[in-house]
């Protein structure tokens, strides 16, 4: 279908459009013609992202003479990616072939979601891979190779860079829409590397589809997004909880066990150290040198090498030179030593304690002789290091990365962010647990540099409830705001609120009744007698995970979990992005396959 809004000739894959759509496209073309940000709400099921692809290309189709459409969609899970380019396809085969016959979209996921490469593949975690890649791609083991056949290397990395140095690299992949699948299967046909490619191109391409992370969390951000346009139109889709995402990225947690990990790493590190003195010793003095000039330069990195990128925001690191204190690799590492000595004592607390950064700061400063400097390069200090000491096995040097993101950010923000110790976990009292967490508690800090930078930034889901309440956690002043309702044509929900069990007892999730026998066993029953007689699926909601966790591990005891297997299978939620992924798209597949399926999952706005 294809129709008229104002001066906008808008192209839509379907032969019908609900109203609300309508006004949706309305309101987005209002913020996109003030080239400001947005705030729109619409409810889940109306056909939110048709509607969003549909405007914002058929938008920049309509102006030819403007830049090319350019527009970033970031979606939370890659089930959500994949559906957003399928949709996007759907919708480019319904504009005339000469406007969207330049048009390139593609979606960029970890190399877990990428990878070709089968030995690289069967590592079992995300890092796992990304350190295994490493492994064969780092620019001193290609360096090595060249050298020696013996010394393994990708040869789906080796095929890309053959291609990409002998062509134009905007061309290596054709126009036209490309899932992970599709890029996978593309990268194989040629044998290239599919990761590789992916980053590579999302410079020329017209959409790209990626998670928040690529832009909200600085580590990744900076490298993968840095060289993206201010004319891009960004769209944060399924944004409900984009606060605690802005939060998250910003937070770290150190245990006892990060501690014993990042003094694991530091002898490593000295022993590596060793060793290249007595090989190599020129590595170690030219890094000297270049930390004197100022820091190592990340845009000059292999695009293989840069891993690491500060957790700090951009605008607020400093370019300065590393302080001469932690220049030397040995000093460096005595520092290191010195911290994650005194973090090791701060967690032999007894009680809860809070404190903020500044205080914070003074008290590493006057126990542990490290000043708020040091703290802010450390990062960036730790990347230089573990770059001149060749380490490929990143995912083996989390513990004194976590360590060293903890000391750049408190060495860098002295508001929005709370230093929280707490001995124990509050499922298990007895048992002692510490952690100390770095809390960001300013939403908006994470979330500024998109806004700064782009010009027009769409946040919108299916829940944004109270709508003013986001402008100010995000601190935005958004041109458009709108709630849109859902026009039924006819009733499809059905309300119930349940107030007994079918014993006549209450029932409540209510603080001081949710751990009631009784009432836990009410839940499971009236779950059971619903799996026996709904068909394919049923969402069962929770207040919050300790409450899921309690309430699932009652239900097996009491066998009522066992009964609810008879009828359909079981898929929950956890607090992991992947393995939440995996358990949806299963319960999908249980659920178009007849066999039926219940999903236990929590639901934080009650
Ligand atoms: S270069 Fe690509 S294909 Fe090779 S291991 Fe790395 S991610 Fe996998």
């Amino acid at each position: 279908m294809k129709f008229q809004i104002e001066d906008v000739t808008v192209y839509f894959p379907y032969e019908h459009i609900y109203p609300e759509q309508y006004e949706y496209m309305v309101e987005l073309k209002r913020a996109m013609d003030a080239r400001g940000h947005c705030l729109l709400e619409m409810p889940t099921g109306t056909g939110k992202t048709v509607a969003l692809l549909s405007l914002i290309t058929s938008y920049s189709l309509s102006r030819p003479g403007d830049r090319p459409l350019k527009l970033l969609y970031c979606t939370r899970t890659v089930h959500e990616m994949e559906k957003t380019l399928a949709e996007l396809r759907l919708l480019l085969s319904h504009v005339p072939p000469d406007l969207r016959r330049s048009l390139l979209a593609l979606g960029l996921s970890s190399r877990k979601n990428l990878c070709s490469n089968p030995t690289v593949l069967s590592a079992a975690s995300r890092d796992s891979v990304d350190s295994a890649c490493r492994r064969l791609t780092a620019s001193w083991v290609r360096a090595a190779a060249a050298e020696d056949p013996a010394v393994p290397t990708c040869s789906f990395f080796e095929g890309f860079d053959r291609a990409a140095s002998s062509s134009n690299a905007s061309v290596l992949l054709p126009p036209g829409v490309y899932t992970l699948q599709d890029l996978r299967a593309f990268g194989r046909d040629k044998g290239w590397c599919p990761y590789f490619l992916a980053r590579q191109t999302i410079r020329y391409a017209n959409i790209v589809v990626y998670s928040y992370q690529y832009l909200l969390d600085p580590k990744v951000a900076s490298i993968i997004s840095k060289e993206m346009q201010r004319e891009c139109v960004v769209v944060f889709d399924e944004a409900h909880n984009i606060d605690n995402v802005c939060i998250e990225a910003l937070s770290v947690s150190i245990r006892r066990q990060t501690l014993e990990g990042a003094t694991r790493n530091l002898n490593r590190m000295v022993q590596e150290i060793d060793r290249f003195k007595a090989t190599d010793a020129t590595r170690l003095r030219t890094e000297y040198n270049r930390l004197v000039e100022g820091l190592a330069q990340r845009g000059s990195l292999p695009i293989t090498d840069a891993w690491l990128a500060n957790p700090a925001l951009p605008d607020d690191i400093l370019k300065e030179a590393v302080p001469g204190n932690i220049r030397r690799a040995e000093h460096f590492l005595s520092v290191l030593r010195r911290l994650v000595q005194y973090l090791k004592g701060r967690l032999q607390t007894e009680n809860v304690e809070t404190e903020g950064p500044v205080a914070f700061v003074a008290s590493v400063n006057s126990q542990a002789g490290i000043d708020q400097k040091m703290l802010r390069f450390c990062y960036d200090r730790l990347h230089s290091l573990m770059l001149t000491l060749e380490i490929t096995d990143t995912d083996e040097f989390l513990h004194i990365q976590t360590i060293c993101d903890f000391a750049t950010l408190i060495g860098t923000y002295t508001r929005g962010f709370s230093i929280i110790i707490e001995p124990f976990d509050e499922r298990m009292p007895h048992i002692p647990d510490p952690v100390l967490q770095l809390s960001c508690h300013d939403a908006s800090l994470a979330i500024k540099p998109v806004f700064e930078r782009f010009q027009s930034v769409v946040i919108t889901s299916g829940t944004l409830s109270p709508i003013d309440l986001y402008p100010r956690l995000l601190n935005f002043n958004p041109v458009i705001s709108r709630s849109f309702t859902m026009s039924l044509t006819r009733d499809c929900i059905c309300p119930m609120v349940l107030t007994r069990g079918s014993d006549q007892l209450p029932v409540s999730t209510k603080f001081d009744m949710r751990s009631d026998p009784g009432v836990v066993r009410n839940y499971g029953r009236l779950l059971l007698e619903m799996v026996a007689a709904v068909p394919d699926g049923i969402v069962c909601f929770f207040v919050s995970y300790s409450y899921m966790d309690g309430i699932v591990n009652s239900w097996n005891e009491m066998g009522i979990l066992q009964d609810v297997m008879q009828h359909k299978l079981v898929f929950i939620e956890t607090q992991d992005v992947v393995e939440t992924t995996l358990a949806l798209d299963n319960y999908r597949r249980a659920c178009d396959c007849g066999r039926g399926a219940v999903f236990f999952s929590v639901a934080r706005y009650f």
